[in-house]
Order: structure tokens, then C-alpha cells, then sequence
């Protein structure tokens, strides 16, 4: 995708830190708000993914970092935060997109995979959350974006323990919502998205299911639009949650 060369920072420029975006939404979200002239800090294993995706969106004009992340680790997280603090002195915008879907059905017992989304698809929202608050509530001010899922709404066999994790992460959000008068929260909700997410499907079941079933996906700049019209609303206005799904999906 290509950056309008436009894509300045000015007054209206939040510094925008996405987790997880080293492919798919997240990458696809990172270019879309460095279009539209904010800064942006990649966070991920993958460093050198983020890297490069980075440095494509500097080559177009926008204002892109990177830093290695792992959401698993609050220290990680808070190091990831504190980059950006160091870089441009606050932080406005939190997508806590980083997540693994292992589908798989529940007399499988695969504990170490139920561990996995616990660990990265919920802990590592609240990690988010827990590293940004005292800042934002200090600015008086921020924004944190919580990507769930459909399966946030929704049980289906194989999903159980992802369902789990995304439900609880819009209770949070709810929660967080509830408590803020400073802060705008918003769930983000996606249907069958392009990504990588079924390539860490080890159930060959599970995973020739939701490969057919990726069929009728859309494109992961779709959510990028979505989490761009939720930060873009003036200060006053919080989109609380946006469900976004092909319109061939049941
Ligand atoms: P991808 O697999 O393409 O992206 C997942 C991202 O999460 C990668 O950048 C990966 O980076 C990162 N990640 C995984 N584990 C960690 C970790 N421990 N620390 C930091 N980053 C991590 O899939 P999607 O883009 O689809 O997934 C993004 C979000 O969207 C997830 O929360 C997913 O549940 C959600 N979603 C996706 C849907 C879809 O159909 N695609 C539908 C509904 C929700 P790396 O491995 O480099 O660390």
C-alpha cells in the first residue's frame, strides 16, 4: 500500500503504538494510520518484519518505528511504551492487536495452547492497558483500542478457549470504559480476515476448516479503515465497538 507523501506529522498526529504488527491487521493498520499522518511505533517478535515494514512506510513518507515486543511479558510491553515516550514524549493511541488462534476441540487437550491464548490474546491486553494507564490518566487523555473478534460474540466448536479469550477482552474493555471519563475505549470486532492467524493451527482438522473457511475473507485493511474511524472522531465522541465481517459470513 502506498503512503500519500502528504503524510506529515502535524498538530492532529497521534503517536499510535500497535502490538502484533508484524503481518496481517496489524501490519495493514500500521500503514493505514502512517497514511493518514500519524506516528506510529511496531511492536512484535518478528523484529526483523517490523523492521522492514517500517522502513517501507518512512521510504512514503510517514512516521514509522519499530521495537521488538512480546506481549506475554509485562516488562516487554512497558519497555515498548517507554520507547515510545522516548521517541515523541507521549502516547496517545494503544491497539492492542497482538493475538494467536490454535483452534482446536477441547478433548484435545492441548493445555499448552489454551495457555498460549490466555497468555498472549488476554494477558497481553492487560499488559497493554497496564503499561499505558498511569501515562494517559497523567495526559488526561488517550485511547485504547482492544482487538476481539466475531468469536467475541459467538462460541463455535474448535473456538472454545479463543472465544473465551475474546470475550473477556470486550468485558475488559467494557470495564475499562466504564471506569474511564478520560479515556476512549473501543472493541474492534473482525470476521474472517486475510492473515497469518491459521498458519499456528496445529490440529490439521481445525486447520483445513478454517483455511476453507478463509475463503470468503477480507482484506486486513478493512480493519485498518475501521480502527482509523474510531481514532479520528473528535476527543468527545468514543466508538465503543465496531463488528466488521464479510458479508458472506454467517
Ligand atoms: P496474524 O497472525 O497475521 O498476526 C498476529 C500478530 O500477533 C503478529 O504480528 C504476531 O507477531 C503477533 N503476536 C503473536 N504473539 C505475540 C506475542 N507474544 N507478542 C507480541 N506479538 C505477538 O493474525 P491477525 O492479523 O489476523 O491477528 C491480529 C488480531 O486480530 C488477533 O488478535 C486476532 O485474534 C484478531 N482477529 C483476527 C481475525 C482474522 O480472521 N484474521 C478475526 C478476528 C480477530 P510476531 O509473531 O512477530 O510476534
Amino acid at each position: 500500500m502506498t503512503v500519500p507523501s502528504t503524510a506529515t506529522a502535524t498538530v492532529d498526529s497521534k503517536v499510535v503504538l500497535i502490538t502484533g504488527a508484524s503481518s496481517g491487521i496489524g501490519e495493514a493498520t500500521a500503514r493505514r494510520l502512517a497514511a493518514a499522518g500519524h506516528r506510529v511505533l511496531l511492536g512484535a517478535r518478528r523484529t526483523d518484519r517490523i523492521a522492514a515494514i517500517a522502513e517501507d512506510i518512512r521510504s512514503t513518507g510517514g512516521s514509522a518505528d519499530h521495537h521488538e515486543l512480546d506481549v506475554t511479558s509485562l516488562d516487554s510491553v512497558r519497555a515498548f511504551v517507554r520507547a515510545a515516550h522516548e521517541l515523541h514524549g507521549r502516547v496517545d493511541v494503544l491497539v492492542n492487536n497482538a493475538g494467536v488462534m490454535p483452534l482446536s476441540t477441547l478433548d484435545a487437550l492441548k493445555v499448552d495452547e489454551w495457555n498460549r491464548m490466555i497468555d498472549v490474546n488476554l494477558r497481553g491486553v492487560l499488559h497493554g492497558i497496564a503499561a499505558v494507564l498511569p501515562a494517559m490518566r497523567a495526559q488526561g487523555a488517550g485511547h485504547i483500542v482492544n482487538i476481539a473478534s466475531v468469536s467475541g460474540h459467538r462460541v463455535d466448536p474448535t473456538a472454545a478457549v479463543y472465544s473465551a479469550t475474546k470475550f473477556a477482552v470486550r468485558a475488559l474493555s467494557e470495564g475499562l470504559r466504564q471506569e474511564s471519563r478520560d479515556l476512549r475505549v473501543t472493541v474492534i470486532s473482525p470476521g474472517l480476515t486475510h492473515s497469518e492467524l491459521t498458519e499456528g493451527i496445529s490440529d490439521p482438522g481445525a486447520r483445513e476448516a478454517a483455511r476453507d473457511m478463509m475463503k470468503i475473507a477480507i482484506p486486513a485493511a478493512a480493519i485498518g479503515e475501521a480502527i482509523n474511524y474510531a481514532i479520528s472522531q473528535p476527543l468527545e465522541v468514543d466508538v465503543n465497538e465496531v463488528v466488521i465481517r464479510p458479508t458472506a459470513q454467517s
